[in-house]
């Protein structure tokens, strides 16, 4: 069994006042490791590693150049082991080895650290001008200081990857926590991180639970919040960071709606919408979750996507062809299993699925297509975080519109016509933080990712994310 201490200071640390917490792999639900659930003294050694380290300035004060290298090693090392990150992944999450893990997180997660070091290059808005006769006004970017890093459990490493790359693109200093279950890719990146050569304490990794964030959050040398994780997480550490006057940067929940007008093509409405529904097991916060269909093509695309999901293939992690793994944990699996059966309950007709799976251990879940006309229904209204879309129908495009956006969510949404006119105006009307026209999820790491409404706020990728680590400081010089 693998076993963690806490990464402070570029050296494994003995807990302070932390315990042990066992970690599991949820396609077994076998415990696969130890880990550290910081206490508050952990979690302050950590903040004082990361504070000691940005004001002697052996991060923020490197040239562009020199912390771009370092970012640039980093993803080399990363490259270098990504077979031992994805099996450390997939052990830890259930994603399909082959599909998920190494198929696509980890090419992605090594192409965002690299898109990272050439942004800390970027010298773009940086002015120098007189403004006032006499005067020469610099514009400085400046790193905005320690920063707490809070990540979720559906990505691990590349949540941690984007958290990490535009911080140190910026000059900014770390301490990170990863999901509470999900700790081991996280914790695993400190030696790479030693090994590119970032000076010690600049990144801290600091497994636990929800108090040990709240200690970050509560801080008073952390200067910025980064939170990627539920809305209501996002609201609490809002309100903690207030004390303090903290920057927030909140990367929360989502409800991506799929709109499908009759002049699609049926069959790849199909298969994006089964992927997109399934990939990462629907534990994703821009999956395809509702299906909005224009009436005339209902019955073609409803038929089409159910066909679609009974192909997607549900297995552990390393059997052949597997696309689909298990919920993340126990508790997941209840959430999901009983949105649907009070979506059931309500007068929701399952078409597929619907279930939990028996694979003797693990906590699958069956892909899960509900027809629900209701747009109040919780099942419509709610993040489910599973394999599970909802297909409801419209008529207009107005129609369209106003069902898209009537969710309290707003990370990203798809619409799928041949009417390039309809597609720019709907585009244009949909509240989304990313609007795809004829596809669903593709990401770029120089394209901004992020929220509107109650999906919360700043930008992930992008060099829009490093600018959210940076603060612009006026100085004036009389001539
Ligand atoms: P979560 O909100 O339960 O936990 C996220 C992180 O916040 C964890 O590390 C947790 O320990 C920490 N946390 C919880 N309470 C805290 C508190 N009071 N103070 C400080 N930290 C606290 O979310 P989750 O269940 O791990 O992840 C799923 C959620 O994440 C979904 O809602 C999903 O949509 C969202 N998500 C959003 C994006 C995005 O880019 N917008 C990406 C991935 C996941």
């Amino acid at each position: 069994m693998k076993q963690f201490k806490l990464w402070i200071n570029n050296a494994w640390a003995d807990p302070i006042d932390g315990k042990v917490m066992r970690i599991e792999d949820p396609a077994t639900g076998n415990i696969i490791a130890e880990v550290i659930d910081a206490g508050r003294a952990d979690v302050n050694a950590a903040v004082q590693a990361a504070h000691t380290a940005f004001y002697d300035g052996r991060w923020s004060r490197l040239t562009p150049k020199e912390r771009s290298l370092a970012l640039w090693k980093l993803a080399d090392l990363l490259d270098a082991h990504k077979e031992e990150f994805a099996r450390a992944e997939s052990d830890n999450t259930g994603k399909p080895y082959s599909f998920v893990s190494l198929g696509a997180d980890m090419p992605f997660a090594i192409d965002n650290l690299r898109y990272f070091s050439a942004a800390a290059r970027d010298t773009h808005g940086n002015n120098a001008g007189e403004y006032a006769a006499g005067y020469t006004s610099i514009f400085r970017k400046e790193p905005v200081g320690v920063v707490g890093q809070i990540a979720p459990w559906n990505y691990p490493l590349m949540m941690a990857i984007w958290k990490i790359g535009p911080a140190l693109a910026a000059g900014c200093t770390i301490v990170l926590k990863p999901a509470p279950g999900t700790p081991i890719s996280t914790l695993m990146l400190g030696e790479l991180i030693a090994e590119a050569g970032i000076p010690e304490g600049v990144v801290n990794i600091i497994s636990g639970g929800n108090d040990a964030g709240q200690a970050l959050v509560e801080h008073p040398y952390v200067r910025m919040v980064s939170l990627t994780g539920s809305t209501a997480t996002g609201k609490k550490i809002m309100r903690t960071a207030a004390d303090t006057l903290k920057r927030v940067h909140l990367e929360l929940g989502g409800k991506a709606p799929f709109i499908v007008f009759d002049d699609t093509d049926v069959a790849s409405v199909a298969a994006i919408a089964s992927l997109t529904s399934t990939f990462n097991t629907g534990q994703d916060c821009t999956a395809a979750t509702r299906l909005y269909v224009q009436k005339g093509a209902a019955k073609d695309v409803t038929e089409a996507v159910v066909e679609a999901m009974r192909g997607v293939k549900v297995g552990r992690q390393y059997e052949d062809d597997v696309v689909m793994g298990p919920l993340i944990s126990g508790v997941q699996l209840e959430r999901v299993s009983s949105f649907v059966d009070r979506a059931r309950a309500a007068g929701g007709k399952v078409l597929i699925g619907g279930e939990k799976l028996d694979m003797g251990g693990g906590y699958f879940y069956a892909p899960t297509v509900v027809v629900e006309q209701d747009q109040q229904a919780e099942i419509i209204q709610s993040e489910v975080f599973g394999p599970v879309l909802t297909i409801s129908e419209f008529e207009s495009d107005d129609d369209a519109v106003r069902l898209g956006n009537n969710v309290l969510y707003g990370l990203a949404a798809s619409l799928w016509t041949n009417d390039i006119g309809r597609a720019m105006r709907i585009s244009r009307d949909l509240e989304f933080g990313t609007v795809w026209i004829n596809d669903h999820i593709p990401l770029t790491s120089e394209t901004p990712h992020g929220g509107f409404k109650q999906s919360g706020f700043g930008k992930d990728l992008s060099a829009e994310a490093v600018n959210d680590y940076r603060i612009t400081k006026h100085v004036m010089i009389k001539l």
